[in-house]
């Protein structure tokens, strides 16, 4: 098959749920070349009317702590038992400023891979327009066209992306080991207040009594924290991918979290602030671009900053000065 399709392949192909053409279109909305960010956008609006009606989950945990393992595991259960399709993103802020990859993810959940029911998307690189966030949520939507009933969206939990990926899912689930020590406490405890749900992993052999202990503190830690307009408390649950232990006990957390907050209308409010967002998302990013392509506003810059070194004008001053310089290359060359 070609590496470019026109709109209508595309279109087709997706809500055949071929998985082939939807991995080319997700390269499409990752292209930063402008004729193909055009075709990419008819092809979202296009599938819109078919988008939202999967469950979308975030997954977050250190590097190590079994999210590839965990996803493996869990997605097969969801294929297997309950008839699911399921569509892992992963998203790994490593590997566009680094070439190197924390999640490693050519060689992560294989078997998975290879299920006729799962489709898997290495990272969303970073260079992309509008930054990762952006572009996993339009491959999220091409995934829910293609007929996925789970999209899983994998961080690798170091604290750069999952904020904007709790922005884009439903559920957000946080894997931890249990006694991994108070020097990982610092980077958790933000993302701890986002999470639905914490997984302690590896509850096996002789790991399950720590794992016991450590749902027990957690348990408690989320009882002095937080309990949010939705209604949810958090759960902290233990399980283990290699005996399957406690992977239904996650798979009815999610059940029950969607069934009540499907019940009290949070869910659908939820995802109303998020579409909003990514439009407001969408206005600054157009302005970045912008900015980017006026000429005039870079040299300007460069110019203000120097001003700004030798203190002849203040920051807020440069700043007002700028923004004029943007609107005035707007008035002058709309696009
Ligand atoms: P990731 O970096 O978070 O994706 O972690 P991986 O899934 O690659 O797992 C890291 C290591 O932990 C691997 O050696 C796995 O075999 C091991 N591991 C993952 N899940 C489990 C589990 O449930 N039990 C045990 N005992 N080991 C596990």
């Amino acid at each position: 098959m070609k590496a470019r399709l026109n709109l209508q392949e595309y279109v087709t192909g997706i809500l055949q749920g071929d998985r082939v053409v939807l991995a080319k279109a997700i390269t499409l909305i990752e292209s930063t070349r402008s004729e193909d960010r055009a075709l990419a956008d008819r092809v979202l609006e296009t599938v819109l009317p078919h988008t939202g009606k999967s469950l979308r989950i975030g997954i977050t945990g250190v590097p190590g702590v079994g999210k590839s393992t965990f996803i493996e595991a869990f997605g097969k259960y969801a294929i297997e038992k309950h008839k699911k399709k399921v569509a892992v993103l992963t998203v790994d802020p490593s590997s566009s400023l680094t070439k190197g990859s924390i999640l490693g993810d050519k060689t992560r959940m294989e078997t998975l891979a290879k299920h006729p029911m799962a489709f898997i998307r290495p990272s969303a690189t970073g260079e992309a327009l509008g930054g990762i966030a952006h572009r996993t949520r339009e491959a999220l939507h091409l995934c829910e066209a293609a007929g996925f009933d789970f999209i899983i969206v994998e961080t690798v939990g170091v604290g750069q992306s999952e904020v904007a990926v709790k922005n884009i899912v439903d559920f957000f689930l946080l894997l931890m080991l249990a006694g991994a020590g108070d020097e990982l406490q610092g980077i958790k405890k933000g993302i701890m207040e986002m999470a639905d749900a914490i997984a302690i992993t590896k509850a096996d052999g002789d790991n399950v009594k720590h794992a016991r202990e450590a749902q027990a503190e957690y348990q408690h830690a989320f009882h002095v924290m937080r309990t949010d307009d939705s209604g949810w408390s958090p759960k902290v649950l233990t399980c283990s991918s290699l005996t399957m232990e406690g992977i239904d006990d996650t798979w009815n957390t999610l059940s029950d979290f969607e069934k009540r907050m499907k019940a009290n209308g949070y869910f659908e409010t939820r995802r109303q602030h998020q579409q909003v967002s990514w439009m407001h998302e969408c206005f600054e990013s157009l302005i970045k671009i912008q900015i980017e392509k006026s000429a005039r506003t870079t040299q300007h810059s460069t110019e203000l900053e120097q001003l700004v070194l030798r203190k002849v004008i203040t920051p807020q001053g440069a700043a007002a000065t700028l923004f004029q310089t943007l609107l005035t290359s707007l008035k002058n060359n709309p696009s």
